[in-house]
């Protein structure tokens, strides 16, 4: 079958031919039918030999969604030709955290060698994919898995980070969204749908703050050097009661600091490597900093749930499996609208 995979540290991902893959017991095999294009594997790209955690050649994919093909020693209540998406990050399934359903959060993954499919086993940008267990295969149903496959990563991660400040997010209230790309787009219409908050949202090119509007951002603002004191002047010069970075490079991390008001919430998603001191006098009173991962199984089911009741579309452009390395290279340039979906039956 064919594959995209990263094989050479610091070159661009390849089209290979690799043998089909077989379930073994518990697993079972997808034919796949979307997956979607994370900046976090240009990170994953970007890293020297040194410290990258992965063994190449990698399948990537991380966000993928298929059709049962074939089920794998002792694996039931699947039917051959469902329609599924994969819970991507991959815990021990018995540990606290993962049976709360947090496996993003699995206390045991890295000592037992469990790695998401796309970050460390192999992904979904293939024709077939091997999914570990059927608990990590959350039903599409009617949902078209192109605009949902999307929704297992750039809709869990900011539905997660939401989740966590909705309290905050009350009427009145400013939510900031930075970087309106893949997540940052989808960010945007779960604050609507979520919450009463006005949505004031950055990035650094007039299209993106198009975008933005579109699905739904009340204020669009550029993210140069003037950003912090326009949006801390649309809050009446007191910030935001939550800020979500999807950037994370030093100068959006300084300026989710800057915009964060008294008792304030920012949530760290982007991993541009950018970090904020907290200590008293830095950030308003009583601010909290965290840079969540992922999210839960029953948080997945949540999004979908939302994307069902019409809440959440995202954008997609579509690519073939052979121009994979292309929507790379146009995600990189920061060129995409929305997400990449690579579909590698077409
Ligand atoms: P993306 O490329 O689709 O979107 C990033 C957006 O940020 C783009 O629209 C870009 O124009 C914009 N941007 C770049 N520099 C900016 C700046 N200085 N100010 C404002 N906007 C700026 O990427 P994505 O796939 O949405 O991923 C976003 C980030 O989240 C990446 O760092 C990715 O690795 C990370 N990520 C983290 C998690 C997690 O669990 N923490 C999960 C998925 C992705
Ligand atoms: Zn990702
Ligand atoms: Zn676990």
């Amino acid at each position: 079958m064919k594959a995209v995979q990263y094989r050479t540290v610091g070159a661009a991902p390849e089209v290979v031919t690799v043998p089909d893959p077989e379930p073994g017991p518990g697993q079972v095999l997808l034919k796949v039918t979307a997956a979607g294009v994370c900046h976090s594997d240009i990170a994953v790209m970007s890293r020297p030999a040194e410290s990258l955690p992965y063994e190449l050649p990698l399948t990537l994919g991380h966000e993928g969604a298929g059709t049962v093909a074939a089920l794998g020693a002792g694996v039931t209540g699947l039917t051959e030709g469902e329609s599924v998406a994969v819970y991507g990050p991959w815990g021990c399934g018995t540990c606290i955290k993962c049976a709360e359903g947090k496996e993003n959060y699995c206390l045991r993954a890295a000592e037992l060698g469990i790695r998401p499919p796309g970050l460390g086993s192999p992904g979904a940008m293939a024709e077939y994919m091997i999914v570990d267990s059927p608990r990590h295969l959350v039903p599409l149903g009617d949902l078209d898995p192109v605009g949902a496959v999307p929704l297992t990563d750039a809709g869990l991660t900011p539905y997660h980070a939401i989740k966590r400040s909705l309290a905050k997010l009350t009427p009145g209230s400013t939510a900031v969204v930075i970087g309106t790309g893949g997540l940052g787009h989808v960010a945007i219409q779960l604050l609507r749908a979520m919450s009463a908050a006005r949505v004031v949202a950055l990035d650094v090119t007039e299209d993106k703050l198009a975008l933005a509007k579109t699905v739904g951002a009340h204020e669009a603002v550029l993210s140069d050097e003037h950003a912090a004191g326009k949006v801390r002047a649309l809050t009446g010069g007191l910030g935001a009661q939550a800020v979500f970075d999807f950037v994370g490079v030093p100068a959006t991390v300084a300026l989710a600091g800057a915009v964060a008001g008294i008792e304030a919430d920012v949530a760290l998603v982007g991993i541009g490597g950018g970090t904020l001191p907290v200590g008293f006098g830095t950030l308003a009173f009583e601010v909290s900093v965290a840079a969540p991962y992922w999210g839960s199984r029953s948080e997945l089911t949540e999004v979908l749930d939302l994307a069902r009741a019409g809440s959440v579309d995202v954008h997609v452009e579509t690519y073939s499996i052979d121009e994979a390395p292309l929507a790379y290279k146009r995600l990189h340039a920061g060129q995409i609208k929305g997400r990449a979906v690579i579909l590698p039956q077409s």
